[in-house]
């Protein structure tokens, strides 16, 4: 693809959530310093590239003033040229939204927004350390819909303390609301966070009758399944986050954004001050043909539409089953992979037991 998406990474939260590893503090004090800083770094970059979609992650975008995003939109809007259909996402948590806020979004270019609801269970929303209530969704997304009409909510399972039921209850809550597209993902207990020293994961049954839950409700209500976490509806699949499964170039910009152009993938560095000082590449790495190769095949599969093995060809000029044959026919034989023609893809129990196939390929 001869585009270029772009991740904007906006480092603020209200208040730090119990599970949460991100690169997000409640630091609003530097929201002023970081703004420029970001502009500079937007300014320092040059691309003739047409922008083929834009994503403000975090943290949580919406909890800082609004002219903040209007104006970076603005700056990327004079400096870049932007492909017609340019999908525009900003992620939001529930009670940081305004009537004001979304109006903003909207007249700057903004076409999508994400919104962390995770749970619709109060009891749990508590023990994640959200900010927050079920009610506090319900009332968000509203107001997100009255604006917008293409949004997400993203939604975890496998939660400490949830059973089967409190899950389906959280699943059938999301898809009252009619967002176009849910993300659900099982919570990852990760080193460094409240969460490590106090909780087990779930048990490995429970979190798997928990992932095909949500695949059979989300599937009987017209969610497509078209990556292993997400769902969609027909037309709604987030097209920046296909760039990335489709090893499409982005730049990130902002603390800790990460960026893959012309094969080399480059780490801005997570240090706020050295960030705010203009110090803001801390790595660049750049990508064996082999390891190319691996991100194609592993990073396609994720997708239920699989992966072409032409364009590998023409990707790599290597034939896919030169490179990977061996994998590809082991997991075809175990019924973990399937091909059709063209195409490679995992099947229903190849997207359940996806790692075993991908412990292969690295
Ligand atoms: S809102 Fe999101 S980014 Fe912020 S602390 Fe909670 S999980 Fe982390």
């Amino acid at each position: 693809m001869n585009t270029l998406s772009l991740y904007i990474h906006i480092p603020f939260c209200i208040k730090k959530c119990a599970y949460c590893d991100f690169l997000s503090a409640p630091q609003f004090d530097a929201a002023g310093a970081y703004f420029a800083a970001l502009k500079k770094e937007i300014n320092a970059f040059e691309t003739d590239k047409e922008i083929y979609s834009i994503f403000f992650g975090g943290g949580t975008p919406s909890a800082v003033d609004e002219r903040y995003i209007a104006d970076i939109l603005d700056l990327i809007a004079k400096k870049y040229s932007i492909a017609r259909g340019c999908e525009i996402s900003l992620e939001s948590n529930p009670g940081t939204l305004t009537e004001n806020k979304l109006r903003t979004y909207k007249n700057s270019g903004v076409n999508r927004i994400s919104m962390g609801a995770q749970s619709f269970d109060d009891r749990l929303l508590k023990i994640l350390g959200r900010i927050h209530s079920k009610n506090g969704i319900i009332k968000s997304f509203e107001l997100v819909k009255k604006h917008f009409d293409n949004h997400n909510l993203d939604l975890m399972f496998a939660l400490p303390s949830q059973s089967l039921e409190d899950w389906q209850d959280t699943l059938e809550n999301a898809i009252k609301l009619e967002p176009t597209h849910i993300s659900a993902y099982s919570l990852i207990i990760e080193e460094g966070t409240p969460f490590y020293d106090k909780y087990e994961p779930a048990d490995e049954k429970l979190d798997r009758d928990m992932y095909y839950a949500a695949r059979d409700l989300l599937a009987e209500n017209g969610y497509r399944q078209y990556e292993i976490s997400n769902f969609a509806k027909t037309g709604f699949e987030c097209r920046h986050n296909l760039v990335y499964w489709q090893g499409g170039d982005y730049k990130g910009f902002g603390l800790g954004a990460a960026s893959l152009i012309n094969s080399s993938r480059l780490k801005n560095t997570e240090d706020m001050q050295r960030y705010l000082d203009g110090k803001t590449i801390a790595e660049t790495i750049v990508l064996s043909r082999f390891e190319q190769m691996q991100e194609f095949v592993m990073l396609g599969l994720r997708c239920t539409d699989g992966i072409s093995a032409e364009k590998f060809k023409n990707t790599f000029e290597t034939d896919i089953y030169t490179a990977f044959g061996d994998i590809i026919k082991k997991h075809e034989k175990s019924g973990l992979l399937e091909i059709s023609g063209d195409n490679i893809r995992l099947t229903k129990k190849g997207i359940d037991l996806s790692n075993m196939v991908f412990v292969d390929l690295v």
